[in-house]
This record gives C-alpha cells, sequence and structure tokens, in this order.
C-alpha cells in the first residue's frame, strides 16, 4: 500500500526504489497553496543511463517484450484494478501536486483506466497480414515492439497521459523509461510502484524525475533508446525532433493548439453555451485541446456573449480538493503572471474584457485567475494567435461559413474544433473543411478510450488513445519466403 502522504518520493528504476545517484532532491509543489507537498530525486544523466539499461536489460531479456500478449493483459489488467483500489487517493494526490479541481482528476483517472484497459484488451489482437506477392512467394508482415521507449510527459494531465503513453507502449510489448514534468511528478511515482505491486518483470516500467533541459533532453538522445513518444509544448518538440534526428530514432508528438469552437446562427445554445465554456476554462484552460478561439456568427453574436458570461459567473473557482469546484488553480506564479499578460496585451490590442481579467476575491495563497472572457476580439491579436494555457477565451464575430472555416484555419495549430449547428448538410462539411486531428458536432469532448487524438501541422505527429498509437509503437516487419519447388539460382551460376 503505497504511502501518499510521505515527505519523499523515489523513483523507480529495475522494480526498486531509487534516489539520484548525486543525492539530490527537488521540492514538488501544491499549486493551490505554493507550499512544498514533497521532495523528488533530482536525476541527472547517471540516472537517466541506469533506467535506460535497466528498460534495454527488460527489453533483451524478453520477460515483457516475448511474453504472450494474453499474459501482458492479464498484468496490464492488474494495473488497472490497482489503480482503481487507489482511485479516491491517487485522485487527491494528483489534484494537491497539479491544482486542478478534485472533480477533473478524478474524471482524468477513469479515462486513464480506460484507456489502460482498452489496450490491455489490444494486446492480444497485434497481428500482421499476408500481402499479395509473385507466385512461389509467400509475404508476411509482423508487428514486433520497438524496444526502449522514452515516455515525456507534461504536468497539465499528468497521470492521465502518462497511462496514455505507458498503455500501448506496453501492450506492444515495449519496455519505457517514463519522465513526468518537474511541477507534477507525483502520480507517476505511484503509478511506477504499483505495477512493481502488479508483477511487471524487472526494468519493465522505470520513472525518473528531473528537469526537462537536462533528463528530458539527455532520454531524448540516449542511444540506448528507439523512441521519443512526447506531449508538451511546440517550442520543445522542435527540441525533441533534433535531439532524436541524429540516428533517426522514432518520435511521436502531442503538441500545443489553439482550437476553435465555431457556433453558427441556428446552433441550439443550450448546449452550446456550457459546451463551450467547459471547453474553454475545464482544466483552468490548461488543457493542449482547450477552445480558446470562439467564433460565433454575427446574428446571436451579443446574445451568446451574453449568455456565455451569464454561465462562466455561475463557476466555482477556488479550493481544488472541494468536489464542488470547477476551476482549480493555475500551475504556478510565473505561469499566473504569463496568463495575466496576455490578458493585458488583448486589451492593449483592443479586446474589451466581458468577465474575469483577475484574481478572484480571498484566494491570494494559490495560483488562481477568474475564467475570463476578451470580447469584440479579432484573430489576428495575439491573445487569438498563441496558445494561452490559461482561462481566456477569446469570442470573434463572424459573417459566412467560409469567413469562419478560413478563420479557425488561420492557426499554425490544428489539434482541436468543436461545430455547432443543427444544419446536418454543414456540420460534415465544416467537419471536413477543418484542418485539425479532431473535430467534435454539437459536444464538446475530443477524446475516448479507443478515438484517435492527436494534430495536424504544428499540434503534432501521430496519434494517440486508438489502435494507431498501438501501431506507432511498434516496427513492421516483412517476411517473403521462397515457396516454390525449383531451386533458386538468380545468378544463373548453379549446377
Ligand atoms: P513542456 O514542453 O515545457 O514540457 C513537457 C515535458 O518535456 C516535461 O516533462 C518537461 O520536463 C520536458 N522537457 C522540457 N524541455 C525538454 C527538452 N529540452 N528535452 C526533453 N524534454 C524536455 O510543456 P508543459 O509546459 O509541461 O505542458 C504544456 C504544453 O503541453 C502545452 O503547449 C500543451 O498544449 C501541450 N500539451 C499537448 C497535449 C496533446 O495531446 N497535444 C496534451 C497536453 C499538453
Amino acid at each position: 500500500m503505497p504511502d501518499f502522504n510521505r515527505a519523499r518520493f523515489p523513483m523507480t528504476i529495475a522494480n526498486a526504489p531509487a534516489e539520484a545517484a548525486d543525492g539530490a532532491w527537488a521540492a514538488t509543489h501544491n499549486p493551490a497553496t505554493n507550499t512544498v507537498l514533497a521532495e523528488v530525486p533530482s536525476a541527472g544523466l547517471a540516472d537517466v543511463d541506469a533506467a535506460v539499461r535497466a528498460a534495454r536489460a527488460a527489453f533483451d531479456g524478453g520477460e515483457w517484450s516475448r511474453l504472450s500478449g494474453q499474459k501482458r493483459t492479464r498484468l496490464m489488467f492488474k494495473l488497472a484494478d490497482l489503480l482503481g483500489t487507489h482511485f479516491g487517493a491517487l485522485a487527491e494526490l494528483e489534484t494537491r501536486n497539479c491544482g486542478k479541481a478534485v472533480g477533473a482528476a478524478r474524471g482524468e483517472l477513469q479515462q486513464g483506466i480506460g484507456e489502460l484497459e482498452f489496450f490491455a484488451g489490444a494486446a492480444t489482437k497485434i497481428a500482421g497480414e499476408t500481402n499479395a506477392a509473385p507466385f512461389g512467394f509467400l509475404n508476411y508482415t509482423l508487428r514486433e515492439p520497438l524496444g526502449v521507449c522514452a515516455l515525456i510527459v507534461p504536468w497539465n494531465y499528468p497521470l492521465l497521459l502518462t497511462l496514455r503513453k505507458l498503455a500501448p507502449a506496453l501492450a506492444a510489448g515495449n519496455s519505457v523509461v517514463l519522465k513526468p514534468a518537474s511541477a507534477t511528478p507525483l502520480t507517476a511515482l505511484v503509478l511506477a510502484e504499483l505495477a512493481v505491486e502488479a508483477g511487471f518483470p524487472s526494468g519493465t516500467i522505470n520513472v525518473i524525475t528531473g528537469s526537462g533541459r537536462l533528463v528530458g533532453d539527455a532520454l531524448a538522445r540516449h542511444p540506448g533508446v528507439d523512441k521519443v513518444s512526447f506531449t508538451g509544448s511546440t517550442e520543445v518538440g522542435h527540441e525533441i525532433v533534433a535531439a532524436a534526428s541524429h540516428d533517426f530514432r522514432r518520435v511521436s508528438l502531442e503538441l500545443g493548439g489553439k482550437s476553435p469552437s465555431l457556433v453558427f446562427a441556428d446552433a441550439d445554445l443550450a448546449s452550446a453555451v456550457p459546451s463551450a465554456v467547459w471547453a474553454i476554462y475545464y482544466s483552468a484552460g490548461q488543457s493542449c485541446e482547450a477552445r480558446s478561439r470562439i467564433f460565433v456568427e454575427r446574428p446571436i453574436y451579443d446574445a451568446f456573449v451574453e449568455a456565455f458570461v451569464a454561465a462562466t459567473g455561475k463557476l466555482v473557482v477556488g479550493d481544488p480538493l472541494d468536489r464542488a469546484t470547477h476551476v482549480g488553480a493555475l500551475i504556478s506564479p510565473a505561469h499566473q503572471a504569463t496568463v495575466e499578460g496576455y490578458i493585458a496585451a488583448g486589451v492593449a490590442e483592443g479586446a474589451r474584457v466581458a468577465c474575469g481579467g483577475r484574481r478572484p476575491d480571498g484566494l491570494d495563497a494559490g495560483n488562481f485567475l477568474m475564467p475570463t472572457a476578451l470580447v469584440d476580439a479579432h484573430n489576428d491579436m495575439r491573445v487569438a494567435r498563441e496558445e494561452i494555457f490559461g482561462p481566456v477565451a477569446t469570442i470573434i464575430p463572424f459573417d459566412s461559413e467560409k469567413e469562419a472555416v478560413a478563420a479557425a484555419n488561420a492557426s499554425i495549430y490544428g489539434l482541436a474544433a468543436s461545430v455547432w449547428t443543427r444544419d446536418v448538410g454543414r456540420a460534415h462539411r465544416v467537419a471536413g473543411a477543418i484542418r485539425s486531428g479532431v473535430v467534435t458536432v454539437n459536444q464538446p469532448f475530443t477524446v475516448f478510450p479507443g478515438t484517435p487524438f492527436g494534430g495536424y501541422k504544428q499540434s503534432g505527429w501521430g496519434r494517440e488513445a486508438s489502435l494507431d498509437a498501438l501501431r506507432d509503437f511498434t516496427e513492421l516487419k516483412s517476411v517473403l519466403v521462397y515457396t516454390g519447388g525449383r531451386p533458386l539460382d538468380p545468378f544463373g551460376v548453379g549446377s
């Protein structure tokens, strides 16, 4: 039974608790109070090397990589069951470390367990194909595990995104070195302990903690790593690609977004308004798929803004551990200052603050900001172009479907988009025209266990949460067999 209230949480390397080789520890904080929550090892290059070696030995030893799919399935379900056993404590730990509302942390853990179970089931269904080949030849393909996978995760959905990467990597037979974000390492460290308890072979799941610049970079460059699966900012995504490029190791990327909602005049506002509120303010807007640009057809613009501001006013901002809270804390004081800087920049460019824009009364200790709507905005403003990653919606009017689609697509990102209309033809037309990896129609949810999630353009490479992710964690081998009866003599030099 893990102790969720420890002062220090060690790493896990080769199924054993591990401190940093040089004995360094770093504090991790509670964003709702900005007090120290616990300490975790501040790993260095020697620790990265030890973790990769453990994963390599595990992979080459074959205790996991050559285990039958059925046995992998059983162990993955066992881990899912253990997550369920500690559900409440894990969600609370996530909340204390990440600052998000506990209701959100519980929902995300439920989703993460769902994805683990989805891929546990898929482990027995990994199969190749037979292909057409000339007479006398047989071709079949094998899906083999890649080897050692480095999984690098951001701070906004720590446990969900860990499970989203871990589950397909394990199902395919890989061993992993996981690096959680330095701000939110605790639930990943507990997850590794639960994996040991579940009975995963030594070295299959290793977790190391430390800074991205040092540990993340060293992991992405380590010659013992076969694939880097990264979720984080587009800026760091560029660095990951550069680090992994010299020996062409596999890379998948889940990056930033500036996702739009398109609300047409015929939309059912009883759904569209509360859903648009949820789609931006969930997780205090610290969400890659936050629909932060809301385009509204001009005849209903004023009514939409009025209803949006009224619904936003009902959100409870505050103690993340209170089940009634909708919007918790931002991750750090520095991040809060960045978000407030964006609001000021929007106002300086001519937008008007329709609600929020300031710290809520009585919440001075943590990093709290009221859900903010910037109206009378346009798509060229910085607040409409750059990822703010905070509770800030920019609401922009449009006059035609063509204009709305062009504005939605005028972004370096292409992660998610939501369309609100009662016109079935338009819904499908716009879904087809939007350049993003996910389009939601008359509902705000972007991913369930088994549905593909990922981005176009600078929002990333590859897809997660679906069978596409499983394929991305395998190598494809083509086996060509001669089945003819006569001796083969391509040069004509035989007897
Ligand atoms: P980040 O890029 O700063 O960090 C992500 C991870 O990379 C962390 O573990 C960090 O320690 C590590 N890292 C930092 N520098 C590194 C380097 N040079 N080499 C290797 N690793 C390094 O991102 P963040 O601030 O933690 O998270 C927010 C970003 O993540 C946002 O841009 C958000 O849109 C994106 N995100 C995307 C998705 C998605 O699925 N597309 C999901 C969640 C978050």
